[in-house]
């Protein structure tokens, strides 16, 4: 008989399913039309009655199935009386029947640590950008972001009534990344990806300072990372802080999966132990390839600008 399934592997299973049934959430709130805004920090921090839900949802879900994991989610809201409906208790199979890389098969529970961004890009889900949002549920050991699942609860949804809404790609660090087609950017061009709704003028001058020939502002961390592993970007660029653990963690653990790069502007990596800081103060630089080009070209003062 076939020993069972090491704990990494059947916690990225069921992160797949409780992450698909966030994006059934993501899209109920949205269909039922009452969002629920609230001001956070400000007007370009809000959170809306899909990011409280899901975040209830994910949370309760693998801490129920996972007692012994760290869990730590974007909104600050109670776990303990989550309705029934909320409860995702499958898994995916398909992942169950992936070997876990040999380094991680003695992980034990209380080993891992959770980051959970219920809904990433909220702003653009207030204004209608669907295909910006995405569901993140990044899985960290020893520091580092070695798993995760990103979800895109509207992926498609410009592309017809036949076409198949929504998709989840998740990844292992030593077994790859699966759910969409790694592509490569257009040879010798540089296109940079940035946020469309928390720029500075550092944000600004970085991009500047690398002279692309394109510039593309979309919302989210994920779909950043989307861009970069489907060739539609060379390079993530956001010098600013603003960007949190949980943005960074599923992120990172897909775009390393498949060979990339992502740390702060500096060159940093980011560490996802439990005790770290949430903010990514000194910003993000991720790309598939050529980092070192993009990192090269960064200049000293908006590095010096960034504090860790
Ligand atoms: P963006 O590229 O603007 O969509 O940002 C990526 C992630 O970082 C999203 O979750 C944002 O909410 C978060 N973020 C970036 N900058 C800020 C900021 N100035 N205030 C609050 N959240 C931010
Ligand atoms: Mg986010
Ligand atoms: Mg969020």
């Amino acid at each position: 008989s076939m020993a069972s399934p090491a704990l990494l592997m059947r916690v990225v299973a069921s992160a797949y399913s409780v992450a698909e049934k966030a994006a059934t959430i993501v899209r109920n709130v949205m269909s039922a039309g009452d969002l629920g805004i609230v001001e956070k920090a400000g007007p370009n921090d809000l959170q809306t009655k899909a990011d409280r839900l899901v975040q209830m949802s994910i949370c309760a879900s693998l801490a129920r199935k996972f007692p012994k994991l760290t869990i730590i989610g974007e909104e600050e809201l109670p776990t303990d009386d989550v309705t029934e409906d909320l409860i995702e208790d499958g898994h995916c199979e398909e992942i169950l029947k992936k070997p876990c890389p040999a380094q991680y098969t003695g992980i034990k529970e209380e080993e891992l640590i959770i980051w959970v961004d219920p809904l990433d890009g909220t702003k653009e889900y207030t204004e209608g950008l669907l295909d910006h949002v995405t569901v993140l549920i990044g899985i960290a050991y020893g520091g580092k972001a070695i798993a995760g699942v990103i979800n895109q609860p509207y992926y498609n949804y410009e592309a017809g009534a036949n076409a198949v809404l929504g998709r989840t790609i998740w990844g292992v660090l030593g077994l790859g990344a699966f759910g969409f087609q790694l592509t490569e950017a257009p040879a010798g061009k540089h296109i940079v990806v940035t946020t469309r709704s928390h720029s500075s003028a550092l944000v600004n001058e970085c991009i500047t300072a690398l002279n692309p020939d394109h510039v593309i502002r979309v919302g989210g961390a994920g779909n950043k990372i989307i861009q970069l592993i489907e060739g539609k970007a060379s390079a993530y660029v956001f010098a600013s802080p603003g960007c949190k653990k949980w943005d960074t963690c599923a992120p990172e653990a897909i775009l390393h999966a498949v060979g990339g790069k992502i740390t702060d502007i500096r060159g940093n990596a980011f560490q996802y132990n439990k005790e770290v800081k949430h903010m990514n103060s000194a910003g993000v630089l991720a790309t598939l390839r050529n980092y070192d080009y993009y990192a090269s070209r960064i200049p000293n003062t908006v590095k010096e600008s960034l504090v860790p």
